[in-house]
């Protein structure tokens, strides 16, 4: 057989890319990816909606119209202003490759705004947030003058520190430039802040990227941009045909009109998320950072072993040390997993 080397024939911006991670490694406690430990559905009401099933041998609905009405009705704008992702992953995907970069984004944020613009060979900067993990007004401003970028993008809350950004920076930036800016809202649902969507209307060049993953449904990859009808429909130019397959949008429906119970479980995820930050800090060493997520970066004195020493007790959380030194990040699990954890990482912190 023929030897062939597939990294050569890569596009070079390929060849020196770094894949996104996701690893799986298989714990009794996982509290790693920011998931919801809870479905909102049960699986009694998913079977008595036999249509769902009946016809997977037809493609889905290519543009998820019941699926638009639906989160359209419940978060008051019009279906015109919505796309749907196979999660918001492949939203991020579609943005870069219909406007291109430059792409500008803070640092620590969500890696994908930089992986994708990679993939795609366009050119992205990362600008460093303050020290409390803000938006540093002047260097993002800088930044535009001298980049011109395409997209912004704007994890808020953020992940992986868990806060929001300042709404006034947020907006100067909105008001900086005609440049598209992507609110990232995935985590929007445990945030004490409103979010952006009530000013929509008041910015052309606001969009606002949102998934279900983080509510209950990661498993359907559901994910969707609110934005100005014209901004959608180039968009929509690079989207896959039947990109959400019909399980996902029949299971997503069902979802957001089960909007009580999914209300019911945010609530008590933040709760518990209160009760994780309080008990972290109530650990020699341990420094928690404030979050409006669904999960909690701290710093410890050394997080490898700690990371490695929760591992070995059952329990996987994320470690962050690559971006902020020392830093861990934790999903907030179910009470019962949370003091598993709480547990755990009491026991890891003993030096050894
Ligand atoms: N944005 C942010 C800030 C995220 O943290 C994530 C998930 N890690 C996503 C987008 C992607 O979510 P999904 O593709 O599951 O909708």
């Amino acid at each position: 057989m023929k030897d062939i080397d597939f990294a050569r024939l890569a596009r070079k911006n390929i060849q020196s890319l770094m894949a996104y991670v996701a690893k799986e490694t298989p714990c009794r406690v996982k509290l790693d990816a920011n998931e919801s430990p809870y479905c909102p559905l049960a699986l009694d009401d998913i079977l008595s909606k036999k249509d769902i099933f009946s016809s997977l041998n037809r493609y889905p609905d290519p543009e998820s119209k019941e699926l638009k009405k639906a989160i359209a009705g419940n978060l008051k704008v019009k279906p015109e202003n919505i796309l749907i992702g196979n999660g918001s992953d492949e939203i991020i995907t579609y943005l870069i490759s219909a406007f291109g970069g430059p792409v500008l984004y803070p640092a620590p944020t969500f890696v994908m705004y930089g992986i994708t613009s990679q993939t795609f060979g366009q050119r992205h900067t990362a600008i460093p947030l303050d020290k409390d993990f803000d938006l540093d007004l002047d260097k993002m401003l800088k930044a535009i003058r001298k980049e011109n970028p395409k997209l912004i993008f704007l994890s808020s809350p953020n992940n992986p520190t868990g806060n929001c950004y300042s709404t006034d920076r947020i907006l100067k930036i909105i008001e900086a430039s005609d440049t598209i800016v992507v609110v990232d809202e995935a985590y929007q649902p445990f945030s004490s802040k409103k979010g952006f969507l009530p000013l929509l209307y008041d910015y052309r060049n606001l969009a606002i990227l949102r998934t279900l993953s983080k509510i209950g449904f990661a498993g359907i990859r559901t994910g969707y941009l609110i934005a100005h009808k014209e901004l959608i429909e180039i968009v929509d130019r690079t989207r896959l045909p039947y990109n959400l397959n019909s399980l996902s949008q029949a299971l997503a429906i069902m979802g957001i009109n089960n909007r009580k119970i999914i209300d019911v479980q945010i609530k008590t995820i933040v709760k518990e998320r209160n009760r994780l930050f309080k008990e972290l800090g109530k650990m020699d060493g341990v420094k928690p950072f404030p979050s409006e997520a669904n999960f909690i970066l701290f710093r410890v004195p050394d997080a490898e072993m700690v990371y490695h020493k929760l591992i070995k007790s059952g329990v996987l959380i994320r470690n962050m040390s690559g971006v902020v030194k020392n830093a861990l990040r934790v999903t907030v699990g179910t009470p019962e997993e949370n003091n598993i954890f709480l547990d755990s990482i009491k026991k890891a912190l003993i030096k050894r």
